[in-house]
């Protein structure tokens, strides 16, 4: 048998089985297209071209582990690689896929899966519920993937908070929801809720705190010794922690604290914007993380508006060593630590009624 079983363990089962931290395969991972690295600027009105957004293999993993992720240079949102990092898992056994990419792009993303397997499309987890990490979701269920994710990813996306500017958002399309959830749970934080054994490689699920929100998920790739760490942790632009879908900064550091226990030093941690990067080299983001937090804190005990402090542009010191920082990512930064030190709102349903700053 070479892992053609299909085996879903509970999570009872997994906590007495030791995890072994092991090498890398020799000559892996294999970086195709390194992400852009800017400046990058668009005039006011740019609309994304999604026509001409390409989606590509840009890391190898392991032989049958590769990563997709779009053009630089096109998405203002992702200008250093369209989209948010997409992975596949391929072999005899199937296709496992980590998150599906902008709706825009679902054909093209297919295409790209298409150039190295012919494997029916099985099983689908999402890392968290943004539109570049699950855009394409109902396209790949149409495919046959069955999809995964914790259960307040799926309430975020049945019942998504309001937009920004008050307007409720759109009514989701059914096709793509998560039919196989679990949860996170304190008392067993990293932990996998799932775990596949397939194409000779092991996949674990493990539901992560809530940090950029309040579904997320990290997938860990036992053999290649690779975790996909989604979006927690960026080393474009400033962090993200998407409040209103029950994200936290607090918890952002809770992530990169588990990250520590989870991870060898050669393991290759995969955001889902960005470069790769181990470790070690997290560090220095949760510092930041740290430091403004306790800055931002000091300010609003002081009873400073929320523009006194964007005003004193703490991050200043951060700016020569943060790729893609721009104002608007700064500010939001800000914004979100101003509203988490005082009066922080509860996540009910996975998601948090937040202010709105006019
Ligand atoms: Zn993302």
């Amino acid at each position: 048998m070479k892992g053609r079983a299909w085996s879903l363990l509970g999570v009872a089962a997994l906590a007495a089985i030791p995890i072994m931290v092991r090498a890398q395969e020799a000559g892996y991972p294999i970086t195709v297209i390194a992400p852009g690295k800017g400046p990058y600027t668009f005039p006011t009105g740019y609309q994304t071209p999604w026509d001409k957004i390409e989606i590509m293999v840009t890391e190898k993993m392991s032989p049958n582990l590769f990563v997709l992720h779009g053009s630089q240079g096109l998405d203002p949102a992702h200008p250093d690689a369209s989209g948010g990092r997409a992975m596949a898992l391929f072999g005899p056994d199937g296709v496992l896929m980590v998150d599906t990419q902008n709706r825009q792009v679902a054909e093209k993303t297919l295409q790209a899966l298409r150039t190295f397997t012919d494997g029916p499309i099985r099983i689908l987890v999402n890392t968290h519920v943004h539109g570049d990490h699950t855009g394409a979701n109902a396209f790949f269920a149409k495919q046959g993937a069955l999809i995964y994710s914790q259960d307040n990813l799926r309430n975020e996306m049945l019942r998504p908070p309001p937009r920004a500017n008050g307007q409720p958002a759109p009514a989701p399309d059914m096709a793509g929801i998560p039919v196989a959830t679990y949860q996170y749970a304190a008392t067993t934080s990293g932990q996998p809720a799932v775990t596949f054994n397939m194409n000779g490689e092991t996949v674990d699920f493990i539901p992560m705190m809530p940090s950029h929100t309040a579904g997320d998920t990290i997938v860990r790739f036992r053999k290649a010794n690779v975790i996909y760490i989604e979006d927690f942790y960026r080393n474009f632009g400033y962090p993200f922690a998407d409040q209103a879908n029950g994200g936290s900064i607090k918890g952002m550091l809770d992530a990169v604290d588990l990250i520590e226990k989870l991870a060898g030093p050669d393991t290759t941690l995969i955001p889902g914007h960005g470069t790769l990067v181990k470790k070690q080299d997290l560090l220095p983001y949760r510092a930041m993380l740290v430091d403004i937090m306790a800055k931002v804190k000091t300010l609003r005990d002081q009873g400073k508006s929320l523009n006194d402090v964007l005003a004193a542009n703490l991050t200043a010191p951060y700016d020569k060593t943060t790729m893609g920082d721009t104002q608007e990512s700064k500010n939001r930064f800000i914004t979100e630590v101003y509203d988490e030190v005082k009066d922080f709102p509860p996540v009910v349903d996975g998601k948090r009624t937040m202010p709105r700053h006019p």
